[in-house]
């Protein structure tokens, strides 16, 4: 059996290092905002190349907070709208909500399966203030044109990073390229954590310091609260866990490069439709399309190897947003009707990844 992620047999990579990590923090009677996380904080924004970074609970919350900080800052208030890709996931769109920010659904590109730069200046209203680019399946969704747009229409540019940890843009890295990026530390996620854990970066200080204040129950000084904030932190433990898992971050993303290589040049089956291989993606998740999805799916089960659907619902159509639902996005919905995500990632062996592309060769061929 191949399972679709095997996160023992991932941390298991690292086992001694991250016990001997976990071990000093238990010794430290330290457990949270303390020397640990700041030691992350300032590794995460080397790594990432920004001059902040403030830890938070989760990806879903960086992203919340990073919205809530421009509304304390005056940039954007209730009512206002935020772009967003059509076909990310609902946690991006759960963020503005929350805000009570309106969120405009813009269909993304079929081939490059990021937000479709060239739709989104037609959905700039007077009342948009903001764009939020997902780096989807860990490919990179920046481009120019999605830059010069944000200047021209003077609108913050904010990353959802939670699934491109490592990616690159030329010489920087996703996480950099907008003026804040939420991550997620998801175990699933490139870079995992055990639990729940997440981050904001930027260069804005004056960002940073609102989000670090807001996460912290909106306080400046122990005590003193300007805002009305909550509590969004990563724990010690976590911080010192990601501390370890950064530092390999890049070799497990290297080796999910290679493996999704090899199923690029060797996958080759007219039912199946493979993506176009961005040369920077870190394949966080490894998407193939195909008309009978579900079929496939069955396929590989019966056959040993675990997949999933990355998403089975698109956002338009899910029951809590029943005021999206006459929205009509076809490439989002075929993209959820017919895509099916196959293991990828730094713990599979050469032999499973042959074993995969071996099924994915014969299926309907019997
Ligand atoms: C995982 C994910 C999130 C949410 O992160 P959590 O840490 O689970 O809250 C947000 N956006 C995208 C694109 C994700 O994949």
């Amino acid at each position: 059996m191949i399972k679709y992620l095997d996160l023992k047999r991932i941390n298991d990579q690292h086992d001694a290092e991250i016990r001997q990590a976990m071990d000093e923090v238990l010794q430290s009677g330290w457990y949270l905002r303390g020397n640990t996380t700041t030691r992350f904080e300032h590794h995460f924004a080397d790594y990432i190349g920004t001059r902040f970074c403030v830890g938070c609970g989760n990806g879903l919350e960086a992203l919340s907070l990073i919205l809530r900080a421009y509304i304390e800052l005056g940039v954007m208030k209730e009512g206002d709208e935020v772009i967003v890709p059509a076909n990310t996931f609902i946690a991006t769109v759960l963020a503005i909500t929350e805000n009570r920010l309106v969120p405009v659904l813009v269909e993304p590109d079929a081939e490059t399966l990021q937000i479709d730069d060239r739709l989104i200046e037609q959905a700039v209203t007077p009342r948009t203030r903001a764009v939020v680019i997902v780096h989807l399946y860990g490919r990179c969704a920046y481009t120019e044109r999605i830059g010069e747009l944000c200047r021209k229409h003077s609108l913050k540019l904010i990353e959802d990073n939670a699934q491109a940890h490592g990616c690159h843009y030329g010489d920087r890295l996703t996480g950099s390229l907008g003026d804040a990026a939420g991550h997620s530390f998801y175990p699933g996620k490139n870079l995992g954590a055990l639990g729940d854990a997440g981050a904001v970066t930027t260069d804005d200080e004056q960002l940073a310091s609102v989000v670090a204040a807001l996460g912290n129950y909106g306080c400046s000084r122990k005590y003193v609260h300007d805002l009305e904030g909550c509590n969004s932190r990563i724990d010690e433990l976590q911080a010192a866990v990601l501390d370890v898992k950064l530092r390999h971050l890049d070799k497990a993303n290297r080796r999910r490069q290679q493996i999704a290589a090899r199923y690029t040049e060797t996958i080759k089956n007219p039912l199946i439709h493979i993506p176009v291989s961005g040369r920077d993606c870190v394949w966080h998740i490894f998407p193939v399309f195909s008309e009978c999805r579900n079929e496939l799916q069955a396929y590989l089960k019966e056959n040993g190897v675990e997949t999933q659907i990355h998403y089975p619902i698109p956002i338009h159509k899910q029951r809590c947003y029943e005021s999206l639902s006459s929205l009509s996005l076809p490439i989002t919905e075929r993209l959820c009707d017919t895509e099916l995500s196959i293991p990828c990632n730094q713990s599979m062996t050469d032999q499973e990844v042959t074993e995969i592309v071996g099924l994915l060769n014969s299926f309907g061929r019997l």
